[in-house]
């Protein structure tokens, strides 16, 4: 595992590389925020924010999604993978935020998983980004980032979040996750890490670093 000295340097070295980690996701708006997360799993930011260009500027509130009705929302997002599932839930989503919440999306993480289609990962990421709370939302590359670097092991992504809660320093703890999941996809990749080209190569304990 990677030693307490390493990983300050490691976030260190992110950070210095990239002060303020923005998600990749296009919002203007808490609620928006929350739509184009739940539209997002198993899909890609790039996919996500094609639909939502269209989408968003005809209806960005729960009220105004619910009044497309679930075959107008559905007409919107087809293109992203499980667009089904993911226009009842955003459509659920919206009816408990209009009738429980003021039409406002809530700030704990209690309200969020009860929204129909808001797991865990996907609270994590609106606490994190919209509230300014040091979640961490594990996603498939800072699953497999911790577990390659060192930084945090664990079978899954649950295993994964609790050890990083325990492991990042407090200075990283609320940027940690978007740096993370931006050094997952562009530069230690799943098939084939970019070791190096890799910034944090010196404090990566990977076995099987790549050459050049
Ligand atoms: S050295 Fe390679 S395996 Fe380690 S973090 Fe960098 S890209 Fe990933």
């Amino acid at each position: 595992m990677m030693k307490p000295a390493a990983i300050e340097a490691f976030f260190a070295t992110l950070q210095a590389a990239n002060p303020q980690p923005q998600t990749e996701l296009e919002y203007t708006s808490v609620f928006e925020l929350l739509a184009a997360v739940l539209l997002s799993a198993q899909a890609t930011d790039v996919g996500v924010n094609k639909a939502t260009r269209l989408l968003f500027p005809v209806a960005n509130t729960p009220q105004k999604i619910l009044a497309l009705g679930l075959d107008g929302l559905e007409s919107y997002i087809k293109t992203i993978g499980l667009y089904r599932s993911k226009a009842k839930h955003l459509m659920q989503t919206c009816r408990m935020l209009v009738d429980q919440h003021g039409g406002e999306v809530p700030g704990t993480r209690e309200a969020l998983e009860a929204l129909p289609g808001v797991g865990r990962k996907t609270a994590n990421v609106v606490l994190n980004v919209a509230f300014g709370q040091p979640t961490m939302a594990v996603d498939t590359h800072i699953f497999r980032v911790s577990n390659r670097t060192g930084l945090a092991a664990g079978k899954t992504p649950l295993a994964v979040e609790i050890q990083l809660m325990k492991r990042v320093p407090p200075a990283y703890a609320v940027d940690s996750h978007h740096w993370l999941i931006l050094h997952g996809r562009y530069v230690c990749q799943a098939r084939k890490p970019l070791c190096p080209q890799c910034a944090v190569c010196a404090y990566c304990e990977f076995k099987d670093k790549t050459k050049a």
